[in-house]
């Protein structure tokens, strides 16, 4: 048994299945999403083509609205996941540079960083953590920035961590980038 109403934005009859009685439906006049009622409505069921006329002249069956379903916020988890990976990262670098930097005598002395840098450079482990730290910070900044749009509902305090740690991570990166250009350029 349709169910038989009026789109109350347009005011055009509308007939859908029973089915979707009281749910969120698309109208195929206005396109408009509308709240089907329960039951036919008696005024819209008068101007509805009569039982006797063939059905293909009733007019189009509403279809049920995509947009009463909230997207899962995926992009906020990954974010975060990716920001936990920068963190780590980073953290084995840390490590790895003090651990290199206690057996370098005279640290403090700008000969004992360059051998530092050096050291850090010639090191097996540093490229491939960079590049991971490179590629886990920026796809979390994005995926962060994603999770925290309106389409996407729950989750966003995973976001905004994500988006906190990745963007403090990115900045520190540039800062150290603008002091080794400054340094380089100082110096040579
Ligand atoms: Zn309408």
């Amino acid at each position: 048994m349709p169910i038989q109403f009026r789109c109350p934005s347009c005011r055009q009859p509308i007939e859908i299945d029973d089915a979707f009685g009281g749910q969120a439906v698309g109208c195929p006049f206005c396109q408009k999403v509308v709240t089907a009622p329960t039951a036919s409505e008696p005024e819209a069921a008068a101007f509805m083509p009569s039982a006797a006329a063939p059905p293909s002249t009733s007019v189009e069956l509403g279809y049920p609205a995509a947009v009463s379903q909230p997207r899962p916020n995926w992009p906020a988890s990954a974010g975060l996941v990716a920001a936990g990976v920068v963190v780590v990262a980073v953290g084995i670098l840390f490590v790895l540079s003090a651990s290199l930097a206690s057996r370098i005598k005279g640290i403090e002395t700008s000969e004992g960083q360059s051998e530092l840098i050096k050291q850090l450079q010639s090191h097996p482990a540093v490229l491939p953590l960079s590049i991971v730290t490179l590629i886990a910070d920026l796809s979390g900044l994005v995926l962060s920035i994603i999770g925290l749009r309106p389409g996407y509902q729950g989750r966003k305090w995973q976001a905004a961590i994500g988006l906190t740690i990745c963007g403090l991570l990115i900045i520190v990166q540039c800062l150290g980038v603008v002091q080794g250009l400054s340094r380089q350029a100082v110096g040579g």
